[in-house]
């Protein structure tokens, strides 16, 4: 029993931290405001626009400095969509940007009454979005950063002396009772009861709509008052001046607040009197229960009471103002949302309904309960699936009472990928080819985009140049813009022409694409195909795979592709690692080039099969008809026949014999990397490297093996010279490319299976 004892007074101790009475008198709560009025004064919309800009982080600006920059910037939405969710929401690049427009807008304006409505396909996620976003409204509202203090009437019987101590014991008893039977809808009378159990002079009433105490202040008296009270000091000028508070002079309190002040400064007398009955409480969130936060499905049935009323607490008022008719304590449902958020998840069936009370509501600016009007202002959100747009399209007026942000399917490359990476885990990477798996996501992303660009083709006049590194359509090059990326392949005068209004433009079409193609639900479908029939152990999914899987297992996906895109996408590809492998193959090394000269004019004057050390840089030197072969491939480049190559050796070796090596370096005493031979030669081997000749490498048979063998048991019967060969080159595109090991390893396979050194020989 002890045990149990001390268990329920835990409970209620704790129960006692947490709802710490937190209700401050008027006077207490205007120290406050004068302190901090940024922070107090707040509208549902300010509140909402805080929200987005404390939880999301805006990330470097990859162009910092641009002067054409439309700031199109990316964000990290972790902390709204993902964090602490039992579903993540990915906001691609696009979506972030109108996001945080839309809270710049709902930050700065004299917000009128308008529904926003979030329009996007099925499977855009979009369902996931809101409910994300309503949760962390509802936590932050209820936190210290985004709490808002709401208007609440402490009535004190003991000022307006109505009823002596029995009659109010009794009046209590016969109350709690009553209360009882209907505990969840007088939920407040009950908190307010524990509350004062000291002082049962009070009786609570709070504001139904959340009005802001302020408001409870007559509009007449309110610009003189908040004069006063913010005197001489710097918020002023920004509390008279600034948009964002205008609604502070402008909104009035709800009828209940402002009839109960004009009946009590009948009965005081004096405003001061009056205020002084008036508290400020935190205005509590709480979706499940409709409070600051409703949300209503398509299918929810309307309510059976569209009225909503509190006899007790009424009976109570009477009493206290021995008056039955000055406060009529009835409000409608929309007063429960006053201040906060009113949902509708989809405009169809009886949502429909509500959309059309909604819109008349804006339309009218208030809102008839019985013949009382009430204030409305709440952040109404509704989302649309664009086949419903029927639903809402014959409304008048309709454009300037609502306002359409798209929430379409992911058109961002990056986000498309980290998707990808949260429903099947970071390790996916490891079973790609690097750029494989974001050629996946760019398969996805054009079934999304519209076949043509009119900002694209305005901009680039003739795409075929581009050939290399981009469809006809341009589409390519547009999911580099929507990542964010410029890309380096374009021409200065392309560079300078992607112009702030070009890029405005660019931009601007992503508001009509994503609506059709791959849904986010089935790109994931598809992936999980893909990744879970061909990623094997023993090798990565290369390009060949996907464009396999594309045009065999899903051939429905191909077919809402621009003609040739896939061709253009593997000829990017191809491009792109070809460029890699041969600027690993051929990296530009002052050191490697100059033991490359020296030690071939040195062996020049050996037989192949020697082995011997070499006095200019003291290398040991295996020679052979292999490693003669490899240097000359580097200073004759391709498609030199054996006699060509003898020629040129024998006749090296006599200019180094000759000359070089017994007049420039025995008598006049130069470093043999000084002699004009070897300033020749290495001009040529330079030239070479730029020109990219050393292709024939990837064109041997005996290079492709030993790649294969690569660290294998078999790798050291190669030639030394092909063994360092290879190494350098696996080594190059690990370091400079990302590539593992065994990716390196298995590009390389790649470029030479697929000739691409040929496909682009006259290419590049
Ligand atoms: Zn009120």
């Amino acid at each position: 029993m002890k045990k149990i004892d001390q268990a329920l007074n835990n409970i209620d101790r704790s129960l006692q931290r947490q709802k710490k009475p937190q209700t401050l008198p008027f006077e207490e709560y205007l120290v406050l405001l004068s302190r901090d009025p940024a922070r107090l004064l707040r509208n549902v919309f300010q509140v909402f626009s805080d929200l987005i800009q404390s939880h999301i982080r805006e990330l470097e600006d990859e162009y910092e400095g641009d002067p054409e920059s439309i700031h199109y910037i990316a964000y990290d939405c972790s902390p709204l969509f993902v964090e602490e969710t039992d579903r993540p929401f990915f906001a691609d690049r696009l979506f972030a940007n109108r996001l945080v427009a839309l809270a710049n807008t709902l930050q700065r304006s004299a917000q009128q009454n308008k529904i926003y409505i979030f329009e996007g396909p099925h499977g855009s996620g979009k369902s996931t979005f809101l409910n994300n976003l309503l949760r962390k409204f509802e936590q932050y509202a209820n936190s210290p950063e985004g709490m808002r203090f709401e208007a609440v009437w402490r009535l004190d019987r003991e000022i307006l002396g109505r009823f002596d101590e029995r009659e109010t014991s009794l009046l209590l008893n016969r109350l709690s009772q009553m209360l009882d039977k209907t505990a969840s809808l007088q939920n407040d009378i009950i908190q307010a009861q524990q509350r004062n159990h000291e002082s049962t002079h009070i009786v609570e009433v709070p504001c139904p709509s959340h009005d802001s105490p302020i408001l409870v202040v007559p509009k007449e008296l309110r610009r003189s008052f908040i004069d006063d009270l913010f005197a001489n000091t710097k918020h002023k000028y920004e509390i008279f001046t600034e948009k964002e508070y205008e609604w502070v002079f402008r909104d009035q309190a709800c009828t209940i607040c402002s009839s109960l002040y004009e009946a009590l400064l009948d009965r005081l007398g004096s405003p001061a009197e009056v205020l002084r009955m008036l508290h400020a409480r935190p205005y509590r969130f709480n979706r499940r229960l409709g409070e600051g936060i409703s949300v209503f499905n398509p299918g929810d049935a309307p309510a059976r009471e569209a009225i909503q009323t509190n006899p007790i607490l009424q009976s109570r008022i009477d009493d206290l103002l021995r008056d039955s008719n000055r406060v009529r304590y009835i409000f409608s449902r929309f007063a429960r949302t006053n201040n906060g958020i009113y949902a509708l998840m989809d405009i169809k069936s009886h949502n429909r309904d509500r959309f059309t009370e909604l819109h008349n509501i804006i339309s009218e600016g208030v809102h008839k309960v019985e013949d009382i009007e009430e204030n409305v202002n709440s952040m109404f959100i509704a989302l649309l699936n664009p086949e419903d747009r029927d639903n809402i399209e014959n409304f008048a007026s309709f454009t300037d009472r609502t306002e359409a942000i798209k929430i379409p399917y992911i058109l961002d490359l990056k986000t498309e990928v980290e998707i990808y990476r949260h429903h099947f885990g970071r390790h996916i990477e490891d079973a790609f080819l690097p750029r494989v798996l974001h050629n996946f996501a760019r398969v996805i992303i054009a079934t999304r985009l519209n076949p043509t660009s009119k900002a694209m083709l305005d901009w680039i006049e003739d795409p075929k140049k581009y050939r290399l590194y981009c469809d006809e359509n341009l589409l390519l090059l547009k999911m580099e813009i929507f990542t964010g990326h410029i890309p380096e392949w374009l021409t200065n005068e392309d560079r300078k022409r992607l112009t702030a209004r070009r890029r405005r433009q660019i931009i601007a079409e992503s508001e009509a694409e994503g609506f059709k193609g791959c849904s986010g639900r089935d790109s994931i479908r598809i992936f999980n195909d893909l990744f879970s029939s061909l990623s094997r152990k023993d090798q990565l999914i290369d390009m060949t795979t996907v464009v396999r899987f594309f045009t065999k297992t899903h051939p429905e996906l191909k077919e809402q592709l621009p003609e040739g895109f896939l061709d253009s996408l593997v000829r990017m590809y191809d491009y792109t690692v070809l460029q890699e492998v041969r600027e690993s193959l051929y990296y530009y090394n002052e050191e490697q080039i100059r033991n490359d000269l020296l030690n071939y004019l040195f062996a020049l004057n050996f037989d192949p099969g020697s082995r011997v050390v070499n006095r200019f840089n003291n290398q040991r030197i295996d020679v052979s008809d292999d490693f003669f072969v490899t240097i000359e491939n580097r200073l004759l480049g391709a498609g030199i026949d054996d006699e060509q190559r003898l020629a040129f050796r024998l006749e090296t070796q006599k200019e180094y014999t000759a000359r070089a090596l017994t007049q420039e370096v025995m008598v006049e005493g130069r470093d043999l990397s000084e002699t004009e031979l070897y300033r020749r030669l290495y001009e040529r081997y330079v030239a070479r490297l730029k020109e990219k000749a050393l292709d024939p490498f990837l064109e041997n048979e005996n290079f492709r093996r030993a790649i294969k063998d690569f660290e294998g048991p078999d790798f050291h019967t190669y030639d030394r010279r092909i063994r360092e060969d290879v190494t350098y080159l696996i080594s190059n595109l690990c370091d400079k490319h990302q590539y593992s090991k065994k990716g390196a390893r298995e590009v390389c396979i790649y470029v030479i299976d697929n000739d691409l050194a040929h496909k682009f020989g006259s290419a590049s």
